[in-house]
């Protein structure tokens, strides 16, 4: 445990919708958790994003449902100019286990009856149904994410934000300088620019450790730990192109 502990927090769509972003900033604040901003943005998520970030719940029936509430296509559908989220680093001693508290259980009507006061209390629940109209599950419409682990949250603090998103006295990860181009075509890596690929990388340009270590072992087909698209899904954010 230090002062350099960070965790990822995500105000999601049904929190913008229905104006709880200052209530949420407001409980989250320095003078309420002791935690201060290490990084905050607006992110338009794609749906390459959104997967990546909730890789492990892949394959689950509420996957799909998931995937479509993060993204704003359930609260802003049609309303491209809306579907965001705020991601912000928030810092200091147990920022993990704080904002986890404060968060509240997944479920918000479980929420409710056990943690009232909690941010996901004022969250909700909603039926899943087929094409049939068939009962499949719940989509939770829980407000916030928060890092579960301090794995999770440097697994998803990389994820989301750039090391330049990040003052550099609050990195709390290993960053390098890249020695060479990187970009990115048609879930493609490749050093030399080919037309609308996007430059992940360029000479000089810094990036974590981790990511720079695996798009060197995939640019050079060796296993990599870290998939490619966990690695340049920050890059294509906010990139005012098709998904690519
Ligand atoms: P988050 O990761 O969003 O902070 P969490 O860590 O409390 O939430 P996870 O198990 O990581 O919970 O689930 C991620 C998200 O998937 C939840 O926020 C919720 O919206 C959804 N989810 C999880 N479990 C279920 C379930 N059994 N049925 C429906 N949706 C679920
Ligand atoms: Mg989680």
């Amino acid at each position: 445990m230090s002062n350099f502990d960070q965790t990822l927090v995500l105000i999601k769509p049904d929190a913008l919708k229905n104006s709880l972003t200052g209530y949420i900033f407001s409980t989250l604040s320095e003078f309420h958790t002791g935690l201060r901003f290490a990084g905050a943005k607006i992110v338009h998520v794609t749906s390459m994003l959104a997967e990546e970030h909730y890789s492990e719940h892949h394959g689950k029936p509420f996957f799909p449902s998931l995937i479509e509430y993060v993204t704003g296509q359930i609260h802003f559908k049609n309303e491209p100019e809306n579907q965001r989220v705020i991601a912000i680093v928030y810092m200091g001693r147990n920022a993990v286990k704080k904002v986890r508290e404060i968060s509240g259980p997944t479920n918000p009507e479980k929420a409710r009856e056990e943690k009232p006061g909690c941010i996901r209390a004022l969250g909700t629940v909603h039926l899943i149904k087929n094409e049939k109209g068939e009962i499949t599950g719940d989509r939770m419409d829980n407000l916030i994410h928060a890092s579960a682990s301090d794995e999770e949250a440097e697994r998803e603090i990389k994820m989301w934000f750039k090391p330049n998103d990040i003052p550099p006295s609050m990195h709390a990860y290993e960053t390098r300088q890249s020695e060479q181009h990187f970009y990115y075509k048609n879930g493609k890596l490749s050093e030399n620019y080919l037309p609308q690929s996007v430059c992940i990388l360029a000479p000089g340009d810094i990036a974590w450790k981790s990511d720079l270590e695996g798009l060197q072992k995939i640019a050079n087909n060796q296993p990599s730990s870290i998939t490619l698209q966990a690695i340049i899904a920050k890059y294509l954010v906010n990139e005012n192109r098709n998904e690519m």
